[in-house]
């Protein structure tokens, strides 16, 4: 079995608390065969002046020069990126451009903001029923599979259930039926890759999306699925991974796809 985990942050990210080269040398250490860094390219909504963007030439300068060093041909690091969806279309240029001028290896495609809040944060929730608030955020994970710039992985759906103030806060397929479906489908019909993503701390699931989403994707036909720890530190590298593989060949699936620039590479488990 290869371990990969294609969904990282480093101090390139805001929120990162780990430098590059440290999260690069552990994950060579820790012997995974795939490894993607993702900073945030969160120009997720020009109108609210949020301009968590990356130091977009000061990362790809760097992560390309450590990648000429570090890789191997048991080690891959891919030097990719988190794009924060908005709708709004002056946003969705500036991922274009960093698209065209940077060239990615892999673009994950993430929902946070959905009707100008972060919707890990109580202000995005004031005033809305579940139904709601939750409604609005799988919208907009819709929206998002019709970016306009090249994507591989469709990151953290359930995102917005890691910190909502409802007594139950799970996201459950069986809420939304339609709204996943067309999610899911879509997924399909794209050859997109599905992630799951073990930070899900607060969502009152062990990993995101859950396994109910899952075995739903799997019954529509959807096969390629990614791993991806979210870590912003080096000792979450790979965090629940196991638990998750097991968690997939419950359900069926028997390999986990990366997408190394344009490619999508099945390892088996
Ligand atoms: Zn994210
Ligand atoms: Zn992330």
């Amino acid at each position: 079995m290869k371990l990969t985990d294609m969904h990282t942050h480093s101090t390139f990210s805001a929120d990162g608390k780990s430098a590059l080269k440290d999260m690069v040398r552990t994950a060579k250490e820790m012997g995974l065969s795939y490894y993607g860094v993702s900073e945030h390219f969160d120009t997720d909504s020009i109108s609210m002046q949020i301009f968590t963007l990356t130091d977009v030439p000061a990362y790809f300068s760097a992560a390309r020069a450590l990648q000429a060093e570090v890789c191997t041909q048991e080690f891959r690091f891919l030097v990719g990126g988190e794009f924060g969806f908005s709708r709004e279309r002056e946003a969705q240029e500036r991922l274009l451009s960093v698209s065209a001028r940077f060239s990615p290896d892999f673009v994950v495609n993430s929902v946070h903001i959905v009707d100008n809040y972060d919707c890990y944060f109580p202000d995005y929730f004031a005033g809305k029923t579940k139904e709601a608030a939750y409604g609005a955020y799988l919208e907009m994970v819709r929206d998002s599979l019709d970016a306009p710039y090249p994507y591989d992985i469709v990151g953290h759906i359930g995102y917005v259930s890691r910190n909502s103030p409802y007594p139950v806060r799970k996201i459950r397929y069986e809420d939304f039926p339609d709204l996943y479906d067309d999610i899911l489908k879509t997924i399909v019909k794209k050859g997109k890759i599905l992630e799951v993503n073990s930070s899900a701390r607060g969502a009152e699931s062990e990993f995101l999306p859950d396994t109910d989403v899952l075995s739903r994707y799997y019954a529509l036909g959807g096969r390629l699925i990614s791993f991806g720890s979210d870590a912003h530190a080096v000792n979450r590298i790979c965090e629940k991974r196991a638990e998750i593989v097991a968690a997939l060949k419950k359900i069926g699936f028997t390999a986990i796809a990366v997408p190394v620039c344009g490619e999508t590479v099945l390892c088996d488990f």
